[in-house]
C-alpha cells in the first residue's frame, strides 16, 4: 500500500511545521562476505534502497543540499544520504548507483589517511580508502559533497585538546585545500560526541555535524542518522522511515545548536 511520504505533522498555524530529517548512513559498498561490523551493503541491495525511496516520491542528497531546502523551507521529499570513511568503493560501486537514480550523497573522508585503509578497525578486511586525486574527483561531481570525518577517525570525546583541534580544524583546512571548496559539513567518527567536541565543530566553523543516535546535544551539530545495511529490505526500510518520524523531533536546522 502506498503511504504519503509526509501527512503526519500537527498543525497547528496553517505551515507545517518542519518534519523530521531522514539521513541514511552508510560506510562500505561492495561485496559483504566478510563484513564484521555490518558497514558494507552490496551495489544490488544499494540499488533496490534507492529505488524503494524514488517510488516513494523522495529523493537522496547531500547533506548541504537537504538542509539548504529546509532552511528555505522546502525539501519534505528529500532524505540525506552519508557515506562515512571515504571507502574507494564509493567512487567505483555506490556512484554509479546513485547516478542512476538522480541522487546526491555526502561522503565523510579522511584527510589524514589519504589512499590508506580502514587500519581503525581492528577486525574485518582492510578496504582501501580514497586518494587526493579521487576526493577532488568527487568534490566535482554535482550533487556530491565532500566532508570531514576528521583527520584519522579519532573518537573525540577521548582526545585532548591539541588532538581534537587538529582532527576538527586541521581536517577543515587539508579537505579545503584540496577540494578548493568550502567544507561545509563534519561526522563524529563512532557517532561519539560531547559538548566539547560539538562546541569544536562550531568554532571551526562547520555549519553542521552528522552523530548516529538522538541525545541531548541532538541538533545542528549533532544531527541522529539511520544505519542502512544489507538486510534493510523494502518493509524494513518503510519501518526505520516511520520510527525515524514517530521518535524523533524536528531538528532545527537553522541557528545555534542548543
Ligand atoms: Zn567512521
Amino acid at each position: 500500500m502506498p503511504v504519503p511520504a509526509d501527512t503526519t505533522e500537527p498543525t497547528t498555524s496553517g505551515t507545517r511545521p518542519a518534519a523530521p530529517l531522514w539521513v541514511a548512513m552508510y560506510h562500505s559498498v561492495g561485496d559483504c562476505s566478510d563484513d564484521p561490523y555490518r558497514v558494507t551493503v552490496s551495489p544490488g541491495r544499494l540499488d533496490r534502497q534507492l529505488g524503494w525511496l524514488r517510488r516513494r516520491g523522495l529523493r537522496g542528497v547531500s547533506m548541504a543540499d537537504l538542509l539548504a531546502a529546509r532552511a528555505r523551507g522546502g525539501g519534505r521529499d528529500l532524505v540525506g544520504l552519508t557515506f562515512d570513511d571515504g571507502y574507494a568503493d564509493f567512487a567505483s560501486a555506490a556512484l554509479p548507483v546513485l547516478k542512476r537514480w538522480d541522487c546526491g550523497a555526502t561522503v565523510f573522508v579522511l584527510p589524514g589517511r589519504l589512499g590508506g585503509t580502514n587500519e581503525w578497525d581492528p577486525l574485518g578486511p582492510r578496504k582501501p580508502l580514497l586518494t587526493a586525486d579521487g576526493i577532488r574527483a568527487l568534490a566535482d561531481t554535482e550533487g556530491l559533497e565532500i566532508a570531514s570525518h576528521g583527520l584519522t577517525h579519532v573518537d573525540l570525546t577521548t582526545a585532548d585538546d591539541a588532538e581534537l583541534g587538529a582532527e576538527v580544524g586541521g581536517s577543515r583546512a587539508l579537505l579545503g585545500e584540496l577540494t578548493g571548496r568550502d567544507v561545509q559539513g563534519f561526522c563524529y567518527p563512532y557517532g561519539t560526541v560531547d559538548r566539547r567536541a560539538a562546541d569544536a565543530v562550531r568554532s571551526a566553523g562547520y555549519r553542521y555535524a552528522c552523530a548516529i543516535d538522538p541525545g541531548p546535544l541532538t541538533g545542528p551539530f549533532a544531527l541522529p542518522r539511520v544505519h542502512i545495511g544489507e538486510n534493510d529490505t523494502s518493509w524494513r526500510l518503510l519501518l526505520k522511515y516511520r520510527l525515524n518520524r514517530l521518535r524523533r523531533r524536528p531538528v532545527p536546522v537553522t541557528g545555534e545548536a542548543p
